[in-house]
């Protein structure tokens, strides 16, 4: 086995952040040992801890410092005591401004529900069978949400335009990325776009077509938007990874997380050029709940075993953590978000511990 070093720049943030990374960072701590990895922390300041200690969400030495690791685990961001800031002085302002400062085009988040877990979902019990186990690849930094927009006066009176322009190298940059990860999975893409209407979307398909060519291995399919929100519900198994565009990736894959019905259980990475990648929940920072030990750090903790997988190529590892989750809660240990009757109710440390044992 090869024993490597790795450089982690952890940005605990706000609100339950900090308590989720000291659980994370432990579980990576005894997967260092286990497998003869180092990781080495940077703590970093982020958001509204930032603007108190430096008057900036997103202070410049968080930055560079990100830039010069191999990968950044980052808790939460925000807060009650934040929110009457001008937006560009927000704790939330961080996470966009990371993003561009490190090149993270891609959002990947899986919807993954536990067969421990079914109770929570919101589907028919038909329908999610033994689980559900999707991941969406949504491009993050081009579409509608960065493109030209304004207002005018038209026939009709004062209006307001936003444009949704896609290049080839955004499209096909994205595309690699659900296809590499579709390879370690199930093999299966479906690009979703809304090409009956829309000309980016003609193009975005013909884009996703030509890179397919690289991956023959993986099956590509196309479905339009709409049909795709629609059989989300109906059939969820029919997916293994969705690929799209900001827009229409923000609203699926918040639909396909709560198809999973925890949001204390859901990782994500945001990937670019190269192997650094920011890894986080998909929660906030749970302000009603923080330091009360009542946080559920399994998003955070599946968020470090995409790191693993992601930045690090340590595939094995990954799996480690994802089975010592899976065992917890077969186990029927439960955190107060996902706790049902019958279960046992746990609180943010024991959940850590009790992973720790597992692995
Ligand atoms: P939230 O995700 O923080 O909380 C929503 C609800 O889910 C709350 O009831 C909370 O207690 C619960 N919850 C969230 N994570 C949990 C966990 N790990 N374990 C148990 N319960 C959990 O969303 P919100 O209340 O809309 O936002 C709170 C703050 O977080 C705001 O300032 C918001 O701007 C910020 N926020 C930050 C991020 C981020 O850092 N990526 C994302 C969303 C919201």
């Amino acid at each position: 086995m090869k024993k490597m070093d790795f450089k982690i720049a952890t940005l605990p943030g706000d609100g339950i952040g900090p308590e989720v990374i000291e659980q994370t960072i432990a579980v990576l701590n005894k997967i260092g040992t286990m497998f003869g990895h180092t990781f080495n922390y940077t703590e970093l300041l982020v958001g509204g801890s930032a603007i108190d200690a430096t008057e900036e969400p997103l202070p410049q030495l968080t930055i560079d410092t990100c830039l010069a690791s191999d990968s950044v685990l980052l808790g939460a961001v925000g807060g009650p005591k934040w929110d009457n800031l001008p937006g560009d002085k927000r704790p939330e302002k961080a996470l966009l401004g990371l993003r561009g400062a490190l090149g993270l085009y891609a959002n990947i988040r899986p919807a993954v529900l536990h067969k421990a877990l079914k109770d929570a979902c919101p589907l028919r019990s038909d329908i999610v069978g033994d689980g559900i186990d999707i991941c969406v690849v949504r491009e993050l930094t081009g579409g509608m949400y960065f493109g030209d927009r304004g207002r005018t006066t038209g026939e009709m009176g004062e209006a307001a335009y936003d444009t949704e322009c896609y290049s080839i190298t955004e499209v096909e940059r994205i595309s690699r990325i659900a296809f590499e990860i579709a390879r370690k999975r199930n093999k299966k893409v479906m690009s979703v776009d809304k090409a009956n209407v829309l000309e980016s979307s003609r193009l975005w398909r013909s884009v996703v077509i030509n890179v397919a060519k690289d991956y023959p291995d993986v099956e590509l399919d196309h479905m339009y938007v709409d049909n795709a929100a629609m059989q989300l519900i109906r059939d969820p198994h029919q997916f293994d990874v969705i690929v799209t565009t900001n827009m229409f990736g923000d609203i699926l894959s918040d639909e396909a997380s709560m198809v999973t019905g925890s949001i204390g259980m859901l990782p994500s990475a945001s990937l670019g050029k190269g192997t650094l990648g920011m890894y986080e929940p998909i929660h906030g920072s749970a302000p009603d709940i923080a330091g009360q030990d009542k946080a559920n750090p399994i998003a955070t903790i599946l968020s470090a075993a995409m790191m693993l997988r992601y930045s690090f190529g340590l595939e094995q590892e990954a799996v480690a953590i994802e089975e010592a989750v899976t065992k917890v809660l077969d186990q029927q240990f439960r955190t107060g978000d996902i706790m049902s009757a019958g279960m046992q109710l746990i609180g943010t440390k024991e959940m850590g511990q009790r992973i720790l044992a597992a692995l």
